[in-house]
């Protein structure tokens, strides 16, 4: 028995979102855990994928399929489902994560429950789950039937824990056989910063919000993030005025992230905001208003103008490097 969990990286390291995916992978069972990477051989982050009880990695060659293309990826998915008998495929409710497994949905017919929290096989083809909708405001007790089970794991409930024992891990390259309308949807451009670490999965994340002034503002954020290895979020506020793009917002109606820093900067902390930063390990705001509700989640803030903390806090830590 085997189950097949898509593994994104953030640099070369496994992404957290996918060492939790493989986590809960590893719960339901199967005798082997399958991970599968698109990368370059050599840069397989193989035995942190050991480490994590996989058991084999299936690796696609940028000779075989370059950069992201969801459909594409997704037919690998259902060609290696296929031809290892997988009684479950698994990813992490990343944007990634969620859009390639619609697509191997929409490939196989297969349903497909995106973030789930807890998945408990029940027999046969059955699986008990508990998901997120709203953003997690609420919680959905679901059974799914079928013959390979398609899910994503919340990038926020699971913790990612290593396997008592590391597995004996096997690589085995795999050229998928793909249609040219394969290919037809896929990117062109990469998030910057951080060696390609996405919002979702950033372990440093630097907020800018309404009080960052305008697009201009951005660039000591910036300056920041990448000091801290990290990627700038913002809110809504900055993707309505156009001064950043949608696919940086933090939220309800943006991306949940689950850094271990997430430094929030004259963003005020509505509601539909902290939906997607709750999980943060450590808040830490700078905000000219000691009575801003973000306050009231944060583990530390600096009560001052971020037009001069950021560049101070920038000077420090470049002082300290
Ligand atoms: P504001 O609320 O205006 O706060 C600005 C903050 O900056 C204030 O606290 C102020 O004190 C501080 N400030 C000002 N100048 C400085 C300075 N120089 N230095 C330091 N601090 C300063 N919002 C999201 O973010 N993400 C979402 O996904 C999202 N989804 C939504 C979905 C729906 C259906 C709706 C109705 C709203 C949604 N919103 C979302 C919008 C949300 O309600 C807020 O309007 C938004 O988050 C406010 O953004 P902000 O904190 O940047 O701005």
């Amino acid at each position: 028995m085997t189950v097949l969990v898509l593994v994104e990286r953030d640099g070369t390291e496994p992404a957290d979102a996918s060492l939790r995916a493989l986590t809960l992978a590893r719960s339901l069972g199967d005798t082997s855990v399958g991970t599968v990477v698109f990368a370059e051989a050599t840069d397989v982050p193989a035995d942190a994928l050991a480490g994590y009880g996989a058991t084999d990695v299936y690796v696609i060659e940028p000779s075989s399929l370059e950069g992201y293309a969801p459909q594409a990826w997704a037919r690998a998915l259902a060609g290696l489902a296929a031809e290892t008998g997988a009684t479950a495929v698994l990813a992490a409710g990343t944007d990634r994560g969620n859009e390639v497994l619609a697509h191997l949905g929409a490939i196989t017919g297969l349903p497909m429950a995106a973030n789930c929290t807890l998945v408990t096989p029940d027999g046969g083809k059955t699986h008990r789950l508990v998901r997120h909708r709203w953003a997690g405001l609420l919680l959905e007790d679901a059974v799914m039937e079928a013959p390979v089970a398609l899910f994503t794991v919340a990038t926020d409930s699971v913790a990612a824990v290593p396997a008592e024992t590391p597995a004996a891990i096997q690589l085995h390259p795999h050229k998928p056989e793909l249609a040219e309308a394969d290919l037809v949807v896929r990117a062109v451009e990469s998030p910057a910063g951080a060696g390609g670490a996405s919002l979702a999965t950033a372990r440093v994340v630097v907020g800018g919000g309404r009080g960052v002034g305008g697009p201009d503002g951005f660039a000591p954020l910036e300056e920041l993030a990448d000091l801290l290895g990290g990627v700038v979020g913002v809110s809504r506020v900055v993707t309505s005025e156009g001064w950043r793009p949608h696919r940086q917002q933090v939220g309800q109606t943006g991306t949940k992230i689950t850094p271990e820093l997430y430094l929030a900067c004259g963003i005020s902390g509505a509601i539909q905001h902290m939906a997607g930063c709750a999980s943060a390990k450590h808040i830490v705001v700078v905000n000219t208003d000691p009575s801003a509700p973000i306050l009231s989640r944060a583990d530390y803030a600096v009560i001052g103008d971020l037009a001069e903390v950021i560049p101070a806090l920038v000077a420090a830590l470049k002082e300290r490097a």
